[in-house]
């Protein structure tokens, strides 16, 4: 069953917080609303909201220490709490350390619900499974923890305790904050939770990590999402910017798979494979800084990666298949082709010449696809030992980003591929060749992809260059990805 989506509302008036539910009310099952972002003068109509808000609501004023925003009294915030009951709150968010009983009691004989919870927000304690167990005061409380996770080792406890307690009686709510937690408000149902939290992007977000709800909805699948969904996704440290999880979402959707692709914020790369498998995840994408680090942990491989060493796909092998474990393949290298024998046919056919700036994972893809189809290469590389190093394993010429390096491009700048993370944030405003001059006869790929053209990009466009961007590369060995995942072929139409 699909968990009941909550929108937290955190306008500073009643009527702000009823005109951002309107504009959600067909997407969301509850509204959140949160007392503590109200102006004082508002609290005193809080029993007003449930007849006007036409969805169920849940009460809470969040305390500082939980990452709320209430200064007052706490005597205050319980006269608030207590005087609005009557109203039809269909839940209460009380924290497990408010003494007595009586709002509680008070609230139950109202028909309302009490949602006992407890927020960290600076870490996962241990005994996480323990301090979920004994939140719960009354058989009818649902519990909810929300907790904020440090690194990938924080997220393996909390996926370990909501497996845990999943098949045990009571209601109960297990949030992860923060960007690491994403996936836990996307697979909520899977973790056992009833209720899955989410904020309108007009107003400022309840709790760090909170998604707007179309986002949910429409890009996560939220609403199809069971205990037969394929799970796959992305990994990589940052990850906020990827696009894949657009590319695969829209895939899955358009052949109606039962599928979702999420993107994991990770840490520590062993870790993660453990989460992995707690969750189930079937299919990943990889990318930076873990397309070198993943590889110790396959279980099966691509011949090619002895060559790439980069290893940016990996596939769950069923246990009954050799044990099982990942296996791990490179789709970067088929990916970088496929937009050259559109745009650029001439440079394969040759075969030509060309030109990678940079010398790290993604050079080496490049490097693996250009030797193979015969084409001449050059790699230039800001520390010349590192293209030395490439030059020698891909047969190839090499050398820096000085004068001798440039004199050197004059004769492979057919094809130039910028492969260097130079352009993209925290460098975005780096070309990584200032001193080359486009004459407007090369071809530039740019890996980067990015929403803002790279100043490299800018000044070959301005030149007359023909461009490959590299959001055609990330769309083609994506398409590769998508059938080693699922079996299928990426649909046409969507990035054609
Ligand atoms: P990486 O392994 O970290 O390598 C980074 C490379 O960039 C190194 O050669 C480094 O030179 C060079 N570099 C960094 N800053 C520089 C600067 N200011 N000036 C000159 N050179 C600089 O990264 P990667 O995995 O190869 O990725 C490189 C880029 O390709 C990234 O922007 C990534 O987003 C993009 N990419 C795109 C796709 C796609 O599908 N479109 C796929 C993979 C990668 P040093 O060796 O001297 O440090």
């Amino acid at each position: 069953m699909s968990p009941r989506l909550v929108l937290s509302l955190t306008s500073d008036t009643l009527e702000g917080d009823l005109h951002i539910l309107r504009r959600y009310q067909g997407l969301v099952d509850a509204a959140e609303l949160r007392g503590d972002f109200l102006r004082p003068e508002e609290l005193s109509s809080l029993h007003h909201f449930p007849a006007r808000a036409g969805l169920p609501v849940i009460l809470t004023i969040r305390r500082k220490r939980d990452g709320g925003r209430w200064r007052g009294a706490e005597s205050e915030r319980l006269r608030c709490l207590e005087s609005a009951l009557h109203g039809g709150y269909r839940y209460v968010d009380l924290e497990e350390d408010l003494p007595g009983q009586e709002l509680a009691e008070a609230a139950r004989a109202g028909g309302c619900t009490v949602i006992r919870s407890f927020h960290d927000p600076r870490g996962v304690p241990e005994d996480l499974s323990r301090r979920v167990r004994a939140l719960a005061r009354h058989p009818a409380e649902l519990a909810k923890a929300a907790v904020t996770p440090r690194d990938t080792r924080d997220l393996v406890t909390l996926v370990r305790t909501a497996l845990e307690l999943r098949e045990q009686p009571g209601e109960r709510v297990l949030i992860a904050m923060g960007e690491r937690g994403l996936f836990s408000r996307v697979l909520a149902s899977r973790l056992g939770s009833g209720l899955t939290y989410c904020s309108a992007p007009e107003l400022t977000a309840a709790a760090p990590g909170h998604l707007d709800p179309s986002r949910l909805v429409e890009l996560y699948r939220l609403r199809s999402i069971d205990r037969g969904t394929l799970l796959c996704g992305v990994i990589g440290r940052p990850i906020a910017h990827s696009r894949s999880p657009e590319i695969h979402n829209r895939g899955y959707a358009a052949l109606g798979l039962n599928a979702v692709y999420l993107p994991f914020l990770v840490d520590q790369i062993e870790a993660f494979l453990t989460l992995a498998e707690l969750l189930g995840i079937h299919g990943l994408s990889v990318t930076m800084p873990f397309k070198q680090a993943v590889i110790p942990f396959l279980s099966e491989q691509d011949p090619r990666l002895a060559v790439i060493e980069a290893c940016n796909t990996l596939v769950r092998r069923p246990a009954q298949a050799d044990g099982g474990g990942w296996y791990g393949t490179n789709t970067d290298a088929e990916g970088f082709l496929e937009p050259i024998r559109r745009r650029a046919p001439e440079v394969l056919a040759r075969p030509g010449r060309a030109a990678v700036i940079g010398a790290g994972g993604a050079a080496r893809s490049v490097l693996y696809a250009l030797s193979g189809a015969g084409v001449a290469t050059l790699v230039l590389n800001r520390s010349p030992d590192k293209a030395a190093a490439l030059g020698r394993r891909f047969g190839c010429e090499w050398g820096g980003l000085d004068g001798a390096g440039l004199s050197r491009l004059e004769h492979y700048s057919e094809l130039i591929v910028q492969a260097t993370g130079a352009g993209m944030e925290p460098q975005a405003e780096v070309d990584p060749l200032p001193a080359y001059r486009f004459r407007g006869t090369e071809t530039l790929y740019e890996l980067i992809y990015a929403s803002e053209e790279t100043p490299m990009l800018r000044r070959a466009r301005t030149a007359g260059c023909r461009i490959i961007s590299g959001f055609d590369m990330l769309v083609a060995q994506a398409r590769e990805q998508f059938r080693l995942h699922t079996g299928r072929d990426y649909p046409q139409g969507l990035y054609d």
